[in-house]
């Protein structure tokens, strides 16, 4: 069944290993967050066997998935949640991240099976969630006449929407409002942090990392670069040939915009060899393939194909074959989501 996606399972188990190992070393515990693989039970059960202690999600269905499936470890929702997910957050997390009092309130007003514990974001910088930093003090007071003991932590998160790279003086700051408000859980960090670990620069009071991509992929997208001692090939998208024909680089007629509204730009190179592999936007990301065979470039994709130049490569490909291409985080996550790819776990 194509287009497939062979799962390494040993693999992945080597990088949550070999991170936790790395995180404990310096006193930080590692939460394994699995929204790419959309908690993925095949994937998450030999991860609690191998020893992870603990996992993420961003989706309650996901973390409510995992407790059906056995997992008694503690669970951490990672997004800020929705006032209406509350009731659910207190059946199934044991650990939840906030942003706004009025949600915190609700929490703590709301009576369910779990007594949740809470952490409280703050932005230092990549103004995606969090209250600003230098409004923190006015919200964190609030905070813990709220919640009491119930709030045990504070987390942050960067690097992903404004691109802030996690440096020794941005978590430094969550470790002085932890210090002035005697909150000893500082969630520090995500794969763009491990590198603060390897240099041995993060300060000693940060204790916790949650950490996806780096356990999957073996990547850091942040920095552009495979975190050492990781495994990178996890995951293979292999996909069929349907077309492989000479073309024109450049179309001919009047250019408007593509099925996806974007306007594409053409090279011209004189003819070339193209194949169309059967999968598309609908399950990838085409600029986040990488292929194995280095000489073939991925040009464009529309919902349901790929189209890629094979010209320069040393293999002569015919219909019905299958390429293998490595994934970026954000064609991974698409691939997982995708109903329309087989997932395989590869044993
Ligand atoms: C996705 C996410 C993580 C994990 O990030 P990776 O880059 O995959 O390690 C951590 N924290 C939050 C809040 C997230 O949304």
């Amino acid at each position: 069944m194509y287009p497939k996606l062979d799962i390494y399972i040993d693999k992945i188990i080597h990088n949550a290993q070999y991170l936790r190992q790395e995180c404990q070393k310096v006193g930080v515990e590692l939460t394994v967050v699995t929204k790419v693989i959309r908690a993925m039970p095949e994937i998450v059960i030999p991860l609690r066997d191998a020893g992870v202690t603990s996992f993420g999600d961003s989706r309650m269905i996901n973390i409510k998935r995992l407790r059906q499936s056995g997992i008694e470890n503690p669970l951490y929702l990672i997004r800020i949640p929705m006032l209406s997910e509350v009731p659910s957050i207190l059946e199934y997390a044991d650990f939840v991240f906030v942003s706004e009092l009025e949600t915190l309130k609700r929490i703590v007003h709301t009576s369910g099976k779990k007594n949740t514990a809470v952490l409280f974001m703050i932005d230092v910088g990549d103004i995606r969630e969090g209250v600003w930093f230098e409004q923190a003090d006015r919200d964190l007071e609030q905070a813990l006449k709220i919640a009491g003991p119930r709030l045990i932590g504070l987390g942050t998160n960067l690097g992903c929407f404004g691109g802030v790279l996690p440096d020794e003086n941005n978590m430094r700051m969550l470790c002085e409002f932890g210090a002035r408000y005697g909150l000893p859980t500082l969630s520090g960090g995500n794969s763009a942090a491990l590198l603060l670990i390897e240099e041995g620069t993060l300060p000693e009071q940060i204790n916790h990392y949650r950490v996806g991509e780096a356990v999957f992929l073996g990547t850091d997208v942040t920095r552009n670069r495979a975190v050492p001692g990781t495994d990178l090939d996890t995951f293979l998208l292999r996909a069929e040939i349907v077309e492989l024909q000479t073309k024109p680089s450049v179309p001919v007629g009047e250019i408007g915009q593509d099925a996806f509204g974007r306007k594409p730009e053409f090279e011209d190179k004189g003819l070339r060899q193209k194949a169309i592999i059967a999968v598309g936007e609908q399950d990838i990301i085409a600029s986040g393939l990488r292929p194995l065979d280095p000489k073939i470039i991925v040009l464009h994709a529309s919902s349901d194909h790929t189209i890629l130049d094979v010209t320069d490569s040393d293999q002569a490909y015919r219909v019905g074959d299958f390429l293998s291409f490595r994934l970026s985080y954000g064609a991974l996550l698409r691939a997982m989501t995708s109903e329309y790819i087989f997932k395989n776990i590869v044993v």
